[in-house]
């Protein structure tokens, strides 16, 4: 028998739910952004009918394309966009265009180049830091290192368009994820002491979603376990 999205996400809610009583915490702490990479727009607004309003891209130009399409579909409710991809910054025009979040700040430059954007635009844009947690070089992962941490923070902080909400990581899929999640958690708590409203902590995603809710993440970031495996491996990172 076919698996629904509907079974789809109600197993993904159950989960999130088991992973909270086990924790002692509230399901509604947190936020389940759905990743549609590689998923076409009919699919997506599928999900977004059965209540995930939260969706995450990682590429600029297909989730822009996404995006307008589930715009003109005039969908209710409508969907809030996360970018979480690794992202250039001749892109950034792109990614300010239709998303209200971007969890992949990890470098100076970029820091600099979308809040240009997005005073340009006239907007302002929610932003996490992303945190590399082993220290080893993966360019197609992205995260800065605890060198340059609080370089990015500080800048991030004096961006008068960028709003600093948080951290988020990706965990190396190598190993146990518990510790490199109770490291994130650790800088997350760091950070709230210069910025108390920073509180989100961006970890977790289909294979890790309950290690990172024990150790204290707010968002989870689904994308098999929502959508079903994705068709080329290549997706999975940009
Ligand atoms: C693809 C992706 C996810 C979702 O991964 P799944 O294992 O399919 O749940 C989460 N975060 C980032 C940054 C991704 O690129």
């Amino acid at each position: 028998m076919k698996t629904t999205a509907e079974q789809r996400v109600n197993d993904v809610r159950g989960r999130i739910a088991s992973a909270c009583t086990a924790a002692g915490r509230d399901p509604a702490e947190i936020t389940l952004v759905g990743v549609s990479k590689g998923v076409p727009a009919d699919r997506v607004a599928e999900i977004l009918t059965l209540g995930v309003v939260d969706l995450g891209e990682n590429k600029a130009q297909e989730g822009a394309a996404k995006a307008a399409q589930i715009a003109e579909w005039g969908m209710d409710p409508a969907p809030r966009w996360h970018f979480v991809g690794q992202l250039q910054r001749n892109k950034a025009r792109t990614v300010v265009g239709f998303a209200s979040m971007v969890h992949s700040v990890d470098r100076l430059v970029l820091v600099s180049t979308l809040d240009s954007v997005a005073r340009q635009q006239g907007t302002t844009l929610d932003v996490l830091i992303q945190i590399d947690l082993d220290g080893q070089d993966h360019p197609a992962r992205g995260g800065v290192g605890p060198p340059d941490l609080s370089a990015v923070t500080e800048a991030v902080l004096a961006s008068d368009h960028l709003v600093l909400c948080g951290v988020m990581a990706v965990a190396p899929t190598e190993a146990d994820p518990r510790p490199a999640f109770d490291r994130l958690i650790g800088y997350s708590t760091s950070l709230q002491r210069i910025q108390p409203s920073a509180t989100v902590v961006s970890a977790g995603m289909s294979g890790d979603l309950e290690a990172a809710i024990s150790a204290g993440a707010t968002h989870v970031r689904v994308g098999t376990a929502l959508f079903g495996a994705r068709k080329l491996a290549s997706e999975y990172q940009t």
